[in-house]
């Protein structure tokens, strides 16, 4: 216990020397910009820097992606380079114009403006001729083996390939069928066009990879213009290249596809682009591959792509991140050469961190226990001051009404206070925040025993919570009155999936055999303070000990609130240790 603890603090610790690291004009060292530096010295590309954020409009940008996003962009920013928003649109069968939309929005949410906007399929057009080019110089073939026969031909790591029975047609020919595989003469899967490289390179990607394939199929932006689409491979360098990237970003699956980049690029004699490769993202009790989001938004297990409980963008600025707790976390994680897992909490550290310097805090009882205050006129409302935010001055104070009788949080009481609990308790007295001490005198019950009304008193002298006889009270709660408060739905939720890696499944299932059953938790009764009236979607606030919260969308004539992130309650933690022995 004491080592973890020790961990948890060295951990912090770190992350604020990363941040104010990312805060300095400087930016975060890291091997990518040791390059662009170097390549600025050396004069390289003329000292430019160019960079492209390249998704591919098959799903919602997720946090994995804010780290490419703050990469790429900024970089170029540092730099004083530009940085473009391509969509790698070259597979009509996933992409969607809702995903790109979707994209743009996020990235502009996220703080980053692009200089260039593009999309591959924009490309389609000087790929083909790019792909006559190498016909013409005997550099590509149309190839008539099957996509199981191309993978049988290729061989393995330890095997060399086997040259297609097509390699050798002459060139005339080969124009030929690539022309006619254009016009739509032949079906899907019957042809491809393959670069002529090399069936024994030691580079798997270098045995005459594929370059199109024939797909019927209509593209969001080109329609039915085009039966032929050229691969992630063909397209990507040739498309950096044509917008004169510099550094192109991406992440490590791709070293392996990088020999190929190169080989297109210097066989058309096109402006050299150079590719990089850094680390994935990888969170515990999250998924990052928009394929299996995709899966959970099918298949209803969440409830769309902007879901509080998913990892997109969308889904985190519906629970209350901010841009800025994303950027400062994706600073703070860097980038590397090899892959890791990144703990959730170092993210959750960064949200904390920024919403506790910006929201407001209010008093909200999410499970309301009634209260009243017996020697309290029965007709007074009194207006007591609240600071805004602790944090910031300028935000101010405001007044909320107090009254005979209030809501307090159920767990604010126990009728055997266990030790260590120094909430409300019979006989006891306890501050109520920016009002007055007030002591239990009665615990009502109903029939079935359940506690349902405490009697108090309160002390006319403690008005703001002082005690002029100087008497300690030990613990301060939060409250609203009854009369004044307003009904509001919270949404409490969890990590989507029990386990730190969602992947780790017995044989035959999948990551969705490890989804958290609760891990939305809806409390339909909970008790706000009058302030929050005309709370707008997206509003953020803090609930006086209970955490983070905002506005949902879903919020209208009734409110509804998302808890974004919980405070860290010290009390549950001496629980569950009591409890689990832990
Ligand atoms: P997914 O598997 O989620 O679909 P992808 O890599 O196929 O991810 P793209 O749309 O092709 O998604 O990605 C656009 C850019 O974002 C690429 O440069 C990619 O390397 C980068 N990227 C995607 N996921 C991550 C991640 N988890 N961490 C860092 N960068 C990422
Ligand atoms: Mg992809």
């Amino acid at each position: 216990m004491l080592a973890c603890f020790a961990g948890w603090r060295l951990f912090v610790a770190e992350s604020v020397i990363n941040y104010h690291e990312f805060m300095s004009t400087e930016g975060p060292s890291n091997f990518i910009r040791d390059i662009i530096i170097e390549d600025i010295k050396s004069g390289k590309y003329g000292g430019r820097v160019q960079t492209r954020f390249p998704p591919e409009p098959n799903g919602y940008l997720h946090i994995g992606h804010a780290k490419a996003i703050c990469l790429d962009f900024g970089l170029a920013a540092e730099f004083g380079g530009k940085c473009n928003l391509r969509f790698d649109d070259t597979n009509p069968s996933k992409e969607e114009t809702e995903y790109v939309n979707a994209i743009m929005e996020d990235v502009q949410w996220l703080g980053f403006q692009w200089d260039g906007l593009y999309y591959a399929s924009d490309y389609f057009q000087q790929l083909y001729e790019w792909a006559i080019q190498l016909i013409t110089a005997g550099k590509a073939y149309v190839c008539d083996l099957s996509a199981d026969e191309i993978r049988a031909y290729r061989g393995t790591l330890t095997e060399p390939g086997r040259e297609s029975p097509y390699r050798n047609r002459s060139v005339e020919e080969n124009l030929d069928l690539f022309e006619r595989m254009k016009k739509g003469e032949f079906p899907d899967g019957s042809r491809t066009l393959r670069a002529r490289i090399d069936m024994t390179s030691p580079i798997l990607n270098l045995r005459d990879p594929v370059m199109y394939r024939i797909l019927h199929m209509d593209h969001h932006r080109t329609g039915n213009e085009w039966c032929i689409y050229p691969m992630y491979d063909y397209a990507h360098g040739q498309s950096d290249s044509i917008e004169h990237v510099t550094h192109s970003m991406c992440t490590l699956e791709f070293e392996n596809n990088r020999p190929l980049y190169n080989w297109f690029i210097e066989q058309l004699g096109i402006f050299p682009s150079r590719q990089y490769e850094f680390d994935r993202l990888a969170l515990t009790h999250t998924l990052l591959s928009k394929r299996k989001l995709l899966k959970l938004v099918e298949e209803r297990h969440v409830e769309g792509w902007d879901d509080p409980r998913m990892p997109t963008l969308s889904g985190m600025r519906r629970r209350g991140y901010t841009p800025e707790a994303i950027r400062n976390f994706c600073a703070s994680v860097g980038v590397s050469k090899t892959n890791g897992i990144t703990q959730l909490q170092q993210l959750e550290y960064f949200l904390r961190q920024d919403l506790n310097r910006i929201v407001p805090r209010v008093m909200c009882v999410q499970k309301p226990l009634r209260v009243v205050i017996e020697n309290y006129p029965d007709d007074l409302v009194e207006e007591m001051e609240a600071i805004n935010n602790p944090e910031d001055s300028s935000a101010g104070t405001r007044t909320i009404p107090f009254s005979r009788t209030l809501y307090i949080e159920e767990d604010d009481f126990r009728e055997d206070p266990p030790k260590q609990f120094y909430r409300l308790a019979p006989g006891r007295e306890v501050r109520l925040r920016y009002a007055y001490l007030i002591t239990c005198k009665e615990v009502i019950k109903d029939s079935s025993g359940r506690i349902v009304e405490l009697r108090c008193t309160y002390d006319p002298a403690t008005r703001g919570g002082n005690t002029p006889d100087g008497r300690k009270v030990k613990s301060t709660i939060h409250w609203v009155s009854a009369a004044h408060a307003l009904s509001a739905e919270v949404r409490l939720y969890d990590n989507l999936f029990v386990k730190e890696d969602p992947n780790d499944v017995a044989e035959g299932q999948d990551f969705t055999a490890n989804l958290h059953p609760e891990s939305l938790q809806v409390l339909h009764d909970c008790k706000v303070e009058p302030s929050l009236r005309d709370a707008a979607p997206g509003t953020k606030y803090q609930f006086e000990r209970l955490g983070y919260y905002c506005v949902d969308r879903d919020s209208g004539q009734r409110l509804v609130f998302n808890r974004t992130i919980g405070l860290r309650d010290t009390w549950a933690k001496i629980e569950k240790r009591a409890t689990t022995g832990a």
